[in-house]
């Protein structure tokens, strides 16, 4: 028995529960639009999707849907509506995308994790995992990927084999 790792899966499992602890510093993602698919960034800059309304309006349905899904972990205001904007259809939109979440594949991202008793930066790109914690240098998986794999399940590749359950 690994009671190491036991008990980063149990604390894994606690954090998934607290999403507050989590902060997006820097996200890109694909959104399978009904037509198209987008491209969604966020970093220093703030937003940007590739969509016909969001170059109109500075918003739009496809981030409108990660700020209701990801609410805790964004830190920072959603965008204000536009005018010009078809704010009835966009929430209505966002509200059912968000029902959908087979729609929204990460690329990458970049997360600063409160832990108990540090922070830790949690980095994905294109399937490859990365922590600054001592528990992922020795084990090549932690507390912190695992809960970023649970919150973000369907939307991540998952690590090479491990047992989370
Ligand atoms: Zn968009
Ligand atoms: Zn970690």
């Amino acid at each position: 028995m690994d009671y190491g790792m036991i008990s980063q899966i149990e604390k894994a499992r606690r954090y998934a529960e607290e999403p507050q602890r989590i902060t997006f510093n820097a996200l890109t993602a694909t959104f399978k639009g009904n037509n198209a698919d987008y491209n969604i960034t966020l970093d220093e800059n703030g937003w940007n999707c590739t969509c016909d309304g969001f170059q109109s309006h500075g918003i739009c349905p496809h981030i409108m849907t990660l700020e209701r899904l990801f609410k805790p972990m964004l830190k920072r205001p959603p965008l204000p509506y536009a005018s010009g904007q078809n704010v009835v259809s966009d929430v209505e939109k966002a509200s059912r995308y968000a029902e959908e979440k087979d729609r929204i594949q990460f690329q990458s991202f970049k997360v600063t994790f409160q832990g108990t008793n540090n922070d830790h930066t949690v980095v994905y790109d294109q399937g490859q995992w990365d922590c600054d914690s001592v528990s992922f240098k020795l084990r090549g998986v932690c507390s912190h990927t695992m809960a970023m794999e649970r919150l973000l399940k369907g939307m991540v590749q998952p690590m090479p084999a491990h047992v989370t359950e």
